[in-house]
């Protein structure tokens, strides 16, 4: 896999992935990802991407200023 930007080598990792919903940042760490090793543009699969909307929809609800989960302990 090459990255969409510049071409460089796609390499599996793993990063932090934050959304400001307005009320409320969700912060969801040790989420799976294939980070390109030039640029360092971060990309995730569709599994991955349905598991952070999700948590979102979950956390969404609850009054938190600042929410910050665990990417793996949140997939069942
Ligand atoms: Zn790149």
């Amino acid at each position: 896999m090459t990255c969409f930007y510049c071409k460089g080598n796609m390499k599996e990792s793993t990063t932090t992935y934050m959304e400001d919903l307005g009320s409320c940042i969700v912060i969801i760490k040790n989420v799976p990802c294939t980070k390109c090793s030039q640029c360092g543009e971060v990309s995730y699969n569709g599994t991955v991407i349905r598991q952070i909307e999700k948590i979102i929809e979950q956390l969404k609800n609850s009054l938190t200023e600042v929410a910050i989960v665990n990417f793996s302990t949140n997939v069942a």
